[in-house]
């Protein structure tokens, strides 16, 4: 038996009930980790309030965790009990125990503790391909990440920094802009106070960005497009103030030949191969000193709707985690 936060009806924090699971023994493929650390993301406010769709009702929530195996299934050679592991999977992480497919799981160096892992996984692979795939952001580009003092924009703005681009953050405190300024930004915009795009066209004399990659959605638009410059990529990666309204192609047309993606993590780390890349590119970047892990707050398991509170209040910044 386990414990684990469940949501039997969508709805807001109070719908994360904490309960007893049965916790079944890993079948073919699989691995069953005992889960030190569990992830908080937006993600799993969009699972809880029903804008992504669970399967079905109950289920358990959460995206990421780390742990150490206990068993494994019939055909698993790679992984075995007693290795530190951590993994990104669909929703079920927030439990102390589970059962996760092998091929969705990649082993923890020494360095990364499983705290710093589950601060790290669903959110720093996601900064790992917004900033290597999804557009390779090269020395001297002018890049606007939104919400820099985020989970995912604090590791966003250091790895970027550290790849030599001028980094542009917008935060709602003056406290978060404090810790944007010493995570990698260059510039900060208080954009609830400030126009950000015209603040953008000051910073950059003119010239706009390369790339914005924007996690807010309906309220940073089209704000974003306006920061953008001829071929400009807006990368439209969440939604953290509500879903990107629907928009006319020629929006792009008229700021300049712009390309719009919606990118999934899922679509990245698709094959096992991919994901086995972006971990290890993600941990290097910690060892070589380009990426401090920002790991800033840990709840309880059971406390996990005071976590999802404090995250939709905006009163989070970088990663929370919740521990069993
Ligand atoms: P954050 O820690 O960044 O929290 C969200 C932040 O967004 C807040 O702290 C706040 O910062 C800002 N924000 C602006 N408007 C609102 C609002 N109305 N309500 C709440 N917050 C608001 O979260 P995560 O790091 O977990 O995720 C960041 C974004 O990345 C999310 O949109 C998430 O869905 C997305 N994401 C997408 C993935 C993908 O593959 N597509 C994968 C992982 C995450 P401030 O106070 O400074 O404005």
């Amino acid at each position: 038996m386990a414990k684990a936060i469940r949501v039997h009806e969508i709805g807001g924090p109070e719908a994360l009930v904490y309960e007893d699971v049965e916790v079944p023994s890993p079948g073919k493929g699989e691995v069953r980790i005992r889960q030190h650390a569990m992830g908080v993301n937006f993600i799993d406010v969009y699972f809880r309030n029903g804008l992504y769709k669970a399967v079905a009702t109950p289920f358990t929530i959460g995206h990421d965790a780390a742990g150490e195996i206990v068993d494994v299934g019939p055909g698993v050679t790679d992984f075995h009990p007693g290795d530190r592991v951590a993994y990104y999977h669909g929703p079920g992480a927030y439990t102390t125990e589970r059962v996760v497919p092998a091929g969705r799981v990649v082993k923890l160096p020494d360095f990364i503790t499983y705290e710093q892992a589950a601060a790290l996984m669903l959110k720093g692979l996601t900064a790992h391909y917004l900033l290597h795939r999804t557009f390779r952001v090269e020395r001297g580009h002018h890049i606007l990440i939104h919400a820099a003092a985020g989970g995912v924009g604090l590791i966003a703005c250091q790895w970027a920094a550290s790849m030599g681009a001028h980094v542009i953050g917008t935060v709602g405190t003056r406290e978060k802009a404090d810790l944007a300024y010493s995570n990698g930004c260059e510039h900060v915009i208080l954009y609830n106070e400030e126009d950000f795009a015209a603040r953008v066209k000051q910073i950059t004399n003119g010239d706009l960005c390369d790339v914005v990659y924007d996690g807010v959605g309906k309220a940073t638009f089209p704000g974003s497009l306006d920061c953008l410059k001829p071929f400009g990529m807006f990368v439209s990666f969440g939604n953290a103030s509500g879903p990107v309204p629907p928009f006319a192609m020629l929006e792009l047309a008229k700021r300049g030949s712009l390309f719009a993606t919606r990118p999934v993590l899922n679509d990245y780390i698709a094959r096992r191969n991919d994901l086995v890349i972006a971990a290890d590119t993600l941990f290097a970047a910690v060892l070589n000193g380009s990426l401090k892990v920002p790991f800033q707050r840990a709840y309880a398991l059971r406390d996990a709707a005071k976590a999802h509170r404090d995250l939709e209040a905006r009163l989070t910044t970088g990663a929370s985690i919740l521990k069993p």
